[in-house]
């Protein structure tokens, strides 16, 4: 992994990104924000998963005065996402939010742009500049098409327009369906700005592809040492959002996490080892100490994977042995081998310290 780029610090509320800070993960609720209730569940859900930071979309006033409503129930920085209307982001920095995403060139008139900026130095709230490709400046995409460098381009000048008011807590994204575009963006905007970077595939689709595709473009660009925070964009429940961006992370050694390792099952497995994963993996999830859990079908290569976990299931004739600390330690029936597996995790975590059971994950 090559060193990460060392970016200018800004401040979200009390999470710090950018200038070494670890790589944030961030999500946005899919709710009318004006439905405060709602948006409150979701993000208390989003949370509970890992989410650091969240953003809710501000279309209309109703939204943006909903802001202040939303913050003091939470407990994560809230970022009020805002297109075109100067004044809904006048309104959503009233409220509190502790992040605006806003394109100063969206807003029109240069004194649009002094009031929403001037308030923004005066609260200390950094702006995030989201540029997009499917919606380029018309000028530009006449003049670069909807290229990396149109990308950098648009950025460039949205940047401009914060800095000739001096104002310095900028963070940028430069989001492209295409995969290999969004890569390249990035790239490009690393050598340009030493703003924090936010990654992201945008629209990248459902569960299955969108996860692919992030992870290829995000994971990418983060082993290149490039990028400070990123929300991997599903057409999906945002928590699915926030378990992929915690498993890119973890895959890449830059968060430590709970990995379940499973085999793909074959003839040989005697107990149904896709549930038998599934229910490990969702359960896994909710775990807050790291480790690792291997599930396996059968003999041929359960213990080994077990002995390298800090907990194990191998499969047997309709049971199971559960391993902890690489050791065997009980025989179950299949039907309670998740329930059982979990108990002796609590277990471990309540005598915590037991130097018997170490995690193995970097
Ligand atoms: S561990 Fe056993 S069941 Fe799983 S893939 Fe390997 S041989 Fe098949």
């Amino acid at each position: 992994m090559t060193e990460r780029k060392k970016t200018r610090q800004v401040r979200i509320g009390n999470v710090t990104l950018g200038g070494g800070a670890p790589v944030r993960i961030q999500s946005m609720t899919k709710t009318h924000t004006h439905d405060v209730a709602a948006t409150v569940d979701q993000i208390h859900r989003l949370a509970e998963a890992g989410c650091e930071l969240v953003r809710v979309a501000c279309p209309t006033e109703a939204d943006a005065r909903s802001v202040g409503k939303i913050k003091s129930r939470i407990k994560i920085p809230l970022i009020a996402d805002i297109h075109f209307n100067y004044r809904l982001a006048l309104i959503a920095l009233e409220e509190g939010a502790d992040k605006i995403r806003l394109n100063p060139g969206n807003i029109g008139e240069q004194d649009r742009i002094v009031q929403v900026v001037g308030k923004a130095k005066q609260y200390r709230i950094p702006i995030r500049i989201g540029v997009n490709s499917g919606s380029l400046e018309k000028n530009i995409e006449e003049r670069f098409g909807r290229t990396p460098e149109a990308l950098v381009e648009s950025a460039k000048r949205h940047v401009a327009l914060l800095e000739a008011q001096d104002f310095r807590d900028i963070v940028i994204s430069l989001k492209a369906s295409d995969v290999m575009t969004m890569i390249a963006s990035y790239r490009l905007a690393s050598g340009v700005f030493d703003c924090p970077l936010h990654l992201g595939v945008t629209e990248a689709g459902t569960l299955l592809r969108g996860s692919i595709y992030n992870a290829i473009g995000i994971a990418t660009l983060l082993q290149e040492g490039i990028g400070d925070t990123l929300r991997v964009s599903l057409t999906a429940d945002p928590v699915e959002e926030v378990k992929v961006a915690r498993m890119i992370l973890e895959a890449l050694g830059l968060r430590q996490g709970v990995r379940v390792v499973s085999c793909p099952g074959c003839g040989r497995a005697e107990v149904d080892i896709f549930k038998l994963a599934e229910e490990v993996e969702n359960r896994a999830m909710k775990l807050k100490d790291p480790c690792t859990i291997s599930v396996l079908g059968c003999l041929v290569n359960g213990p080994g994977e077990a002995h390298e976990s800090d907990f194990g299931i191998t499969g047997g004739k309709q049971k199971g042995m559960i391993y902890v600390a690489g050791k065997q330690h009980r025989t179950v029936d299949e039907n309670q081998l998740v329930e059982e597996l979990f108990k002796e995790i609590s277990a471990v975590k309540q005598s915590a310290g037991d130097p018997k059971v170490k995690t193995k994950m970097k």
